[in-house]
C-alpha cells in the first residue's frame, strides 16, 4: 500500500468554467491512482468522468494482489469496463456524446504501470528530466479515443522505477497552460502534495481556462 506521504492529489474548477468535469481516482489500498477528464458539455462531462472513476475503482480494487504479468491486462480490462459503463449511460438523450479520458497508475517497488485513453497524461521525473509516458490519442486537435465513445484500445506502459523517481498524472488543464520546463521544476519541489498544489496553482496563474487535476506520486 502506498504511504499517504508518498502521493498527493488536487483538482480545481479553474477560473472560467462553471463546473469541474475532471475526476480523481485515489485507491491507495490497491496502489492505484488516476485522473479523468470528462467531455460532453453541461452535466454530461461530470457524469462521464465520475462513472468511469467509479467503475475503475471497483475493477482495480484487488490489483495489488495480482501477478505482475497480469497487471497490463487487468488495467486494460478495467478501462474497457469503464468504457462500457460510460457508453451505456450515454444512450440517454441528454447525455449523448459524453465521454471521458482516463490515465491510471499502478505502483510497486521498482516498477510502475501506466494505462490511458485520451489526452490525460503521465510523466516520469528522473534525475531532473521529465519524460512523457503516454502518447495522446488525438489527431488535429480532436480526441481519437475516449471512454464511452466508439472503440477504445487502451495503451499500457510498464517501466522500471527507483527511489527519487516521481510520477505525474494530469489533465490537459495543466499541459495546455504550462510548459514542460516549468512542470519539471515544480514537480521536483517539496513533498508530493506540495508539488501537486504548486502545479494546480501555476495552471490557475496561467489563465485557469480549464479544469485542472494533478496527481503526484513518489516511486519506491
Ligand atoms: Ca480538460
Amino acid at each position: 500500500m502506498i504511504e499517504t506521504t508518498g502521493y498527493g492529489y488536487g483538482t480545481d474548477v479553474g477560473l472560467l468554467r462553471s463546473g469541474n468535469e475532471d475526476a480523481l481516482l485515489v485507491l491507495p489500498e490497491a496502489d492505484v491512482l488516476g485522473v479523468a477528464d470528462g467531455l460532453g458539455g453541461h452535466a454530461a462531462g461530470e457524469v462521464a468522468s465520475a462513472l468511469a472513476v467509479a467503475e475503475l475503482r471497483e475493477a482495480l480494487t484487488g490489483l495489488a494482489g495480482a501477478e505482475a504479468d497480469a497487471v497490463p491486462g487487468a488495467l486494460a480490462e478495467a478501462l474497457q469496463r469503464a468504457h462500457a459503463r460510460v457508453a451505456e449511460s450515454g444512450q440517454e438523450r441528454e447525455r449523448r456524446g459524453m465521454g471521458t479520458t482516463a490515465v491510471v497508475l499502478h505502483l510497486r517497488p521498482g516498477r510502475a504501470w501506466v494505462a490511458h485513453v485520451g489526452d490525460s497524461r503521465a510523466y516520469l521525473l528522473s534525475g531532473g528530466r521529465l519524460a512523457q509516458l503516454t502518447r495522446d490519442h488525438e489527431r488535429l486537435g480532436s480526441l481519437t479515443q475516449a471512454l464511452g465513445l466508439g472503440v477504445v484500445r487502451p495503451d499500457v506502459a510498464e517501466l522500471e522505477t527507483g527511489p527519487g523517481n516521481r510520477l505525474l498524472l494530469c489533465t490537459d488543464g495543466l499541459t495546455n497552460t504550462t510548459d514542460e520546463d516549468d512542470i519539471a521544476e515544480l514537480l521536483a519541489t517539496g513533498t508530493p502534495q506540495e508539488a501537486t498544489d504548486a502545479l494546480v496553482l501555476v495552471a490557475l496563474q496561467n489563465g485557469g481556462l480549464d479544469n485542472v487535476t494533478v496527481v503526484v506520486a513518489d516511486a519506491r
